[in-house]
């Protein structure tokens, strides 16, 4: 098998370890080599020009939601609400927040993959308004738990579980993180 001398790391690797640079050439660097300056060039361009960045990321999510409405539709499935800032992403046979903390990755990115997800199997999902999500949401624990459907259920300890991982990627514990602010009549103003 042909071999070729990488001019960065200097080993001698396969060309199958080369990407290619027009019709018959091969590239300087091999695979790894090239991943790598491509993403630390990703990296000093993200630092350089951060609002850039933020507004590439803005437009992939914005494109992402749009796709999530193209599957799901453009309305609440219960009410027909249509402003589309306030509509969310329901599972009809509950399981979101566990499906949420599944995908999550200490508090990254979660959202993007329930996105793809919700594009990929949309009849596994549904548009609800925000309200129309509380409501249902509150009436199927209110209907599990046998119980009144205007209290609204939370499962203890989502935030807290989230924040004590979201603390060790950043290499403290929870007992660091701030605590809530306590709403008093001035901080209000
Ligand atoms: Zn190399
Ligand atoms: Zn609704």
């Amino acid at each position: 098998m042909k071999h070729r001398i990488c001019s960065k790391c200097k080993s001698s690797l396969p060309i199958s370890k080369f990407y290619r640079r027009g019709r018959n050439g091969l590239q300087g660097l091999c695979k790894l080599c090239s991943k790598a300056n491509w993403s630390e060039y990703g990296e000093k361009w993200r630092k350089l020009y951060p609002e850039k960045k933020r507004l590439l990321v803005r437009n992939s999510w914005n494109k992402l939601r749009l796709k999530v409405f193209e599957a799901l539709g453009h309305k609440c499935k219960r009410c027909g609400f249509t402003d589309k800032r306030a509509l969310q992403v329901d599972h009809p046979n509950g399981g979101g927040n566990a499906e949420a903390r599944r995908l999550d990755r200490a508090g990254n990115g979660g959202g993007w993959r329930l996105m793809k997800l919700v594009i990929a199997n949309p009849l596994k999902y549904r548009i609800l308004c925000a309200n129309c999500n509380v409501i249902t949401h509150a009436e199927r624990l209110a209907a599990r738990h046998n119980s009144n459907p205007c209290v609204i259920w939370r499962r203890p300890g989502i935030g807290a579980d989230r924040n004590k991982r979201r603390g060790a990627r950043l290499g403290n514990n929870s007992a660091s993180l701030p605590k809530g602010r306590k709403v008093t009549h001035q901080n209000l103003k």
